[in-house]
């Protein structure tokens, strides 16, 4: 039975930009089963298709409108641009 994979990769804070490393775990088919941050004063932002973190100092509202503003629309499908 084939193992998960795991990578660490460093990922900006969502709102300011700080980097933290994060602990990423791949299944074997490549899909991303978990993560966690491994630097200390960084929190997850949970997201369904991608590792987001923030410092834990920002507010909620704070990381909300951040995530609003890097991926507007993320509720729509993605628009393909020709
Ligand atoms: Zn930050």
């Amino acid at each position: 039975m084939p193992d998960n994979t795991n990578i660490v990769e460093p990922h900006g804070c969502i709102v300011c930009g700080k980097i933290f490393n994060l602990l990423i775990v791949h299944s074997p088919s490549g899909r991303m089963v978990a993560c966690s941050v491994i630097s200390h004063g960084g929190q997850l932002v949970p997201d369904e298709t991608r590792p987001l973190v923030t410092c834990s100092r920002h507010s909620t509202k704070e990381v909300e409108t951040a995530v609003e503003r890097h991926y507007p629309g993320r509720e729509q499908p993605e628009d393909s641009e020709d």
